[in-house]
């Protein structure tokens, strides 16, 4: 493989107060990025975030009402599309039918007169596998294979910088999770910068290094997956990076290490650098699969908070796990993801549990949700 003339040939992205104004509709408001060469980075948010427009602006295909746009330390923010070192992998690949696999590839490079444009192709396609379908044409592959085809095009003229805007948005669930790997491993291969933009927080998870959590045209939250999703700092995150208990209570104590919580009449604790308030109302999380079920009341433990009793109103058993909604009075509905350590649940609709969690889990928000 032909992988080390790609490699080192990413650039760093740099967004400085970005805004973008529509007639009547701000999208983007002072969004600022740093991403480092050669890294995989993750724009995720729900419809309608501004994913698009940032992708677009960067592509220059959108002009930003203010601020600026680098790549690789220089100021593209006024350069035509075509002059900037982007390309951009869409949904929608639209390849060309009447073109084989790999004059779909070289077309780029032909129109831009680069030379051996065969030997780049084929080069190309050997990096998504797929040089052994080279003379095939669009209509007899397979969607994923069409996708890979798509990739091999945008990375075939090395851009430092490759756009990927849902790009696996079309195919089903098993071939995405397989791209989603395949993806990643081309990415380290190639080394050059991906900026992908999902609504799917499972993808962005599995292939980012860094990823960047949008709500309402700005950054809520960034970091590396598992920090996103093991120290969440608003309501938001926490719930869009998969399922999280939050409690309401009031601050009654808060030490060098610990900001104790009145949650429901029981005292809840959070470790100091978990919580981003230390007065107040605040909002306590917790993962569920961190909780542990007990049919008894667990004895007291410092280093656990405990809730409880509460009923179990649902259990479903999924045979890796078991699911159990406890209701915890003035502390709501709680999920528990419990691993079958005997066979079966150990406990069923009606009973009366408690549950409990390692201190170090709680996290504590910036925000009270409504
Ligand atoms: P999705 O995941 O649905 O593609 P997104 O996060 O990519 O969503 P954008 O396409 O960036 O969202 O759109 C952000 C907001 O800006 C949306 O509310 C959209 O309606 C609005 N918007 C986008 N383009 C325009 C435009 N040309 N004129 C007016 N409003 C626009």
């Amino acid at each position: 493989m032909a992988a080390s003339q790609f490699a080192d040939s990413g650039a760093d992205l740099t967004l400085v107060g970005i805004e973008k104004r529509f007639p009547g509709f701000t999208a983007i408001e002072d969004l600022n990025l740093e991403i480092p060469a050669g890294s995989f980075f993750a724009l995720l948010g729900p419809s309608g975030c501004g994913k698009t427009t940032t992708l677009r602006l960067v592509a220059g295909l959108e002009e930003p009402t203010a601020g600026r746009i680098l790549i690789g330390g220089k100021d593209v923010t006024s350069t035509k599309p075509h002059q900037r070192p982007v390309n951009t992998v869409f949904q929608s690949y639209a390849l060309f039918p009447h073109m084989t696999i790999l004059e779909n590839v070289a077309f780029g490079l032909r129109r831009r007169k680069v030379s051996d444009p065969v030997n780049r192709a084929h080069e190309a396609l050997r990096l998504v596998e797929l040089d052994h379908l080279a003379a095939r044409k669009p209509q007899q592959l397979s969607g994923g294979q069409q996708q890979r085809v798509a990739l091999a095009r945008a990375i075939v003229n090395r851009p430092a910088l490759l756009l990927l805007d849902e790009p696996l948005g079309a195919l089903d669930l098993k071939l995405r999770r397989q791209m989603q790997l395949e993806l990643k491993t081309i990415q380290e291969e190639v080394g050059l910068t991906f900026l992908h933009v999902t609504h799917d927080q499972e993808e962005a998870m599995t292939m980012a290094d860094t990823v960047a959590v949008m709500n309402k045209g700005q950054i809520e939250q960034m970091g590396a997956p598992e920090a996103l999703y093991e120290l969440p700092h608003t309501a938001f995150v926490a719930n869009f990076l998969g399922q999280s208990n939050l409690f309401t209570g009031n601050v009654v104590e808060s030490t060098s290490t610990v900001v104790a919580v009145d949650v429901a009449g029981i005292r809840v604790a959070v470790p100091i650098a978990r919580a981003q308030r230390h007065t107040g109302a605040v909002t306590v999380g917790v993962r569920p699969e961190k909780l542990a079920i007990h049919r008894d009341a667990p004895a007291t433990d410092s280093g656990r908070n405990t809730l409880g009793p509460g009923r179990v109103i649902d259990v479903s058993f999924s045979g890796v796990s078991t699911q159990y909604l406890v209701a915890i009075p003035g502390a709501g509905t709680v999920v528990v993801f419990s691993q079958n350590r005997e066979f079966g649940p150990i406990s069923h609709v009606g009973d009366d549990v408690w549950i409990s969690w390692n201190v170090e889990h709680s996290f504590g928000l910036a925000d009270v949700p409504d």
